[in-house]
């Protein structure tokens, strides 16, 4: 469904990326992995056309994302969960919803897609009217999810859902992130907690240093003791 190859992107003179090639079946969880500065929110930027890349190729489909402003991307079916989730802070949890469907088509589609919303995530439901910026960092992760999930997307992208939350809302992250799976989405999920994304994912990138070091299943990727080493702290 999504391919990257030889993908080269720099800030100035800094170059963040250096060929990097990765591919998303669709059905999929995919999981780049990897230290800080490795590269890996560079490249959720690149494939959401928020970055131009100095070279390489980016297709959905079979066909190119280059040079396309990121609504035109987001028209095509990717939806990009930015590190910080993006939310609107002073508007209520249903007008940071309805603001997922800015599409047309979605818009078209916003009932049916606010029910199926709502039966993943109750919690947001409860809370419809509050401001987006009263709710818990769990709860604001979710609606930024959720938000994403209105335009009805096939590729999800989710940049560090997981981070800042405590460790039983992260379970539940995850867990939200494997229902939205069941249902058949595609996610490129990017995480500093290997271990659990690792866990879920169909197949992994390592990305280090702007490069990708290794990629397997997440399985395979759990039980290779490099990985271990590196990045769980395992002696
Ligand atoms: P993190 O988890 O800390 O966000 P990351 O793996 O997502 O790390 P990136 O944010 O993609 O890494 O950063 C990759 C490299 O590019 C780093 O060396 C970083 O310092 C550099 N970089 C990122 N954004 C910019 C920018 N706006 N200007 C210059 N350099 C940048």
């Amino acid at each position: 469904m999504l391919e990257v190859k030889d993908l080269e992107v720099a800030y100035g003179d800094v170059r963040a990326l250096w060929g990097v090639s990765i591919h998303v079946e669709a059905g999929t969880v995919v999981a780049i992995v990897g230290a800080n500065g490795a590269g890996k929110t560079t490249l959720m930027r690149a494939i959401s056309g928020l970055l131009k890349p100095k070279r390489g190729e980016i297709l959905l489909s079979g066909a190119s994302l280059l040079n396309r402003a990121p609504e035109e991307i987001a028209g095509m079916g990717i939806a990009h969960v930015p590190e910080g989730r993006g939310l609107f802070r002073q508007m209520t949890v249903l007008e940071n919803l309805e603001l997922g469907a800015f599409q047309p088509k979605a818009r078209a589609r916003m009932k049916q897609s606010l029910e199926k919303a709502y039966a993943l995530f109750p919690r947001l439901k409860e809370r419809a009217g509050q401001k987006a910026g009263s709710l818990s960092g769990g709860e604001q992760q979710m609606l930024a999810i959720a938000r994403a999930t209105m335009s009805e997307p096939s590729l999800l992208i989710l940049d560090e859902p997981s981070i800042g939350l405590s460790p039983l809302v992260v379970q539940q992250m995850f867990k939200l992130i494997e229902e939205l799976h069941r249902q058949g989405v595609t996610i490129l999920l990017v995480e500093q907690n290997i271990h659990q994304a690792l866990k879920i994912a169909d197949h992994a990138f390592v990305l280090k240093t702007g490069e990708i070091a290794m990629q397997g299943t997440g399985a395979e990727l759990i039980a290779d003791p490099e990985v271990q080493k590196a990045y769980m702290g395992v002696l």
